[in-house]
């Protein structure tokens, strides 16, 4: 793994065109929202990509009759933390599965691998970052990826 300086706003940019383009049969309403003053952060940029596109690709398929998606970033200074958030409008994940999705093979989908996930977890461990979930059944889900930049700040 190559850990340097990137900038995460940039790796948003490219995999969320790359999924809109891929999606544009379904009636998906895309924003974006980034942050300016995200600081560059030390971390290996085909991982986060890769990472990104699972989170992104998985709010796609929740969403088969269309909906909303929405990435965000945001730069707490407070904390000196950066936040990823990717949000969509789909159809949410039962309170008894919420523990179980970051498990490796753990999947609801009849094609699904339920790797995206667990892989996602792991890398975002060795970044010193962490994951975590907020769904509802009526309001969609919403994946929070947590940069801490005490030592990933450049
Ligand atoms: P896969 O996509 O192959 O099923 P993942 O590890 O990416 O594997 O996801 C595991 C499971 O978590 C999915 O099968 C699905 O049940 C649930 N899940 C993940 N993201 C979402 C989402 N945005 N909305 C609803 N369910 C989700
Ligand atoms: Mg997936």
């Amino acid at each position: 793994p190559q850990f340097l300086p990137a900038n995460l706003n940039a790796i948003v940019r490219n995999c969320y065109q790359l999924v809109r383009v891929h999606s544009r049969k379904t009636p998906i309403e895309f924003t974006l929202d980034l942050d300016e003053k995200v600081p560059p952060l030390v971390m290996d940029q085909d991982q986060i990509t890769q990472v990104l596109m699972n989170l992104v690709i998985n709010a796609v398929e929740a969403m088969p009759n269309g909906g909303t998606l929405r990435v965000s970033t945001r730069w707490f200074p407070d904390t000196a933390s950066v936040v990823l958030e990717v949000r969509d409008s789909g159809e949410g994940i039962l309170p008894e599965d919420q523990d179980r999705i970051f498990d490796p093979f753990f999947t609801r989908k009849t094609e699904g691998t339920g790797l995206g996930l667990s892989i996602s977890r792991q890398i975002l461990e060795r970044h010193g970052a962490h994951i975590d979930v907020e769904s509802r059944a009526d309001s969609g889900t919403a994946f929070r990826v947590t940069f801490p930049s005490r030592w990933s700040r450049v």
